[in-house]
């Protein structure tokens, strides 16, 4: 049998591995606009010149060299066969295989803002293509207008604070990582940014660009009339399923144009799984690889369901300063807030019908997979008859028969 393989990220990856170690005699296809494969996660490594594409491979097995592995790069599909499972590039048929699996990412969202979409010197941040496109840009703009204040446009401000740039950070919510953190966890970072020179604009939208006339932004004008100067803008307001070649075929995608999926991570035509972000159901590199592994299993025949929708977990690590949060970043009408913090630390547990519904732990980040349990179980932590922080996994703790440890909730 063969698989093919839309896509050469961290689901993909995850993907092929299990593939070749479930099914010793079936075949891998895997088709990918990516000519290289890289850590999305460290493409701010790139801009800022101290690692190149080898550099952030996260690949150490060789997987990819194995003689099962057909991988065709360079090659965009635009057009899936959903019947012949038969992928394209315009009119040249790519590969066919009997199972398929999507898993074909995202890309970034470019506001339809003056000229932002036809500029030379705007940019995204999604592939390796665009940090090179951002470096060597930034050899002539001194000034950098980055839209956006999430994890990706902090990757860009520090990547290019590193090349010694003046850094504009526009964003319209009322703090920075505001999907990641809550306001106290982020405005350490903000501090550290504005330590090294960024400048932030906060709850500040943009409503129009200067050009030179030439095809040059010059400016981002905020709607508070005040326009940035700059040589060059990085956009990070998020990202879109890519899933374009799937319009009109066969698949069906959701609202958002993420491929619908079942609980195998099965699309809606025979055959045709998605995993990762073309998948919608969470944004993040370690969920992507682990719908990767789960869809490949449900390609070679074993049933597994996907059941961790446990999206929102984020680590976030600039200037030295680790960050985690897990579930819940701000409470609920009724929720129980805890708070710990000394000069290193800042810790915050919400606490919703007596069981942790999110954790911020900022400073000292260990001990997730513990909170993550309780956060997905909505176990109980108020009947223990302790401070919460004390709670430990020997306060769950059973032992089976046969002397093994088990959660005993
Ligand atoms: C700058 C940045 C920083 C990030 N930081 C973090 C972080 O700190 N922590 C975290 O958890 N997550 C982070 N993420 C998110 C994380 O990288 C993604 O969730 C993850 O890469 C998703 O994996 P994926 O396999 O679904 O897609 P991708 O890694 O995007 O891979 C998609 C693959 O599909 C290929 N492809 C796309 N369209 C086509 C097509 N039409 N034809 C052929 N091939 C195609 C691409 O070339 C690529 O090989 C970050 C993302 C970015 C951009």
């Amino acid at each position: 049998m063969t698989h093919l393989i839309i896509g050469a990220g961290a689901a993909a990856i995850s993907a092929v591995r299990i593939i070749l170690r479930e099914k010793p005699d079936d075949r891998v296809v895997i088709v990918s606009q990516d000519e290289e494969v890289y850590s999305r996660c460290m493409l701010h490594r790139v801009i800022s010149g101290e690692r190149d594409a080898a550099g952030i491979n996260f690949i150490n097995d060789g997987v990819l060299n194995n003689k099962r592995v057909q991988w065709i790069k360079g090659k965009t599909v635009t057009r899936l066969d959903a019947g012949a499972k038969t992928v394209y590039a315009g009119d040249e048929a790519l590969a066919s295989g009997d199972r398929v699996l999507i898993a074909t990412g995202a890309n970034s969202v470019t506001p339809p803002i003056g000229e932002l979409k036809t500029a030379k010197n705007a940019f995204g941040l999604r592939h390796i293509t665009d940090s090179r496109s951002i470096a060597a840009r930034a050899h002539d703009a001194k000034e950098v207008a980055i839209i956006g204040a999430g994890l990706v446009g902090l990757d860009a401000a520090y990547a290019l604070l590193e090349l010694g740039k003046k850094i504009t950070i526009i964003e319209m919510a009322p703090t920075a990582l505001a999907i990641n953190l809550d306001a106290r966890a982020a405005a350490a970072y903000q501090e550290r940014f504005e330590a090294k020179g960024a400048v932030f604009h906060l709850g500040r939208k943009v409503v129009n660009t200067r050009g030179d006339g030439k095809g040059f932004i010059t400016g981002v004008e905020m709607d508070n009339g005040v326009t940035v100067p700059c040589g060059m803008v990085v956009m990070a307001v998020g990202v879109r399923p890519a899933t374009a070649f799937l319009e009109g075929g066969g698949v069906e995608l959701t609202e958002r144009k993420a491929v619908k999926v079942d609980d195998r991570l099965a699309a809606t035509a025979p055959g045709i799984y998605a995993a990762g972000d073309a998948a919608g159901l969470s944004g993040i590199w370690p969920n992507a690889q682990k719908q990767g592994t789960l869809a490949a299993y449900n390609m070679t025949g074993t049933d597994w369901p996907y059941d961790d929708r446990f999206a929102l977990k984020n680590t976030i690590n600039f200037f030295g300063l680790p960050s985690l949060s897990l579930g819940a970043i701000n409470p609920q009408e009724g929720d129980q807030v805890l708070i710990r913090e000394d000069r290193n630390n800042y810790q915050k547990l919400i606490l919703r019908a007596g069981a942790p519904a999110g954790i911020i732990l900022q400073g000292e980040i260990g001990g997730s997979g513990f909170w993550q349990y309780l956060i997905k179980n909505k176990i109980r932590v108020d009947t223990l008859g302790k401070s919460p922080w004390k709670v430990s996994y020997a306060d769950f703790y059973g032992v089976e028969n046969n002397g093994e440890y088990k959660w005993a909730v």
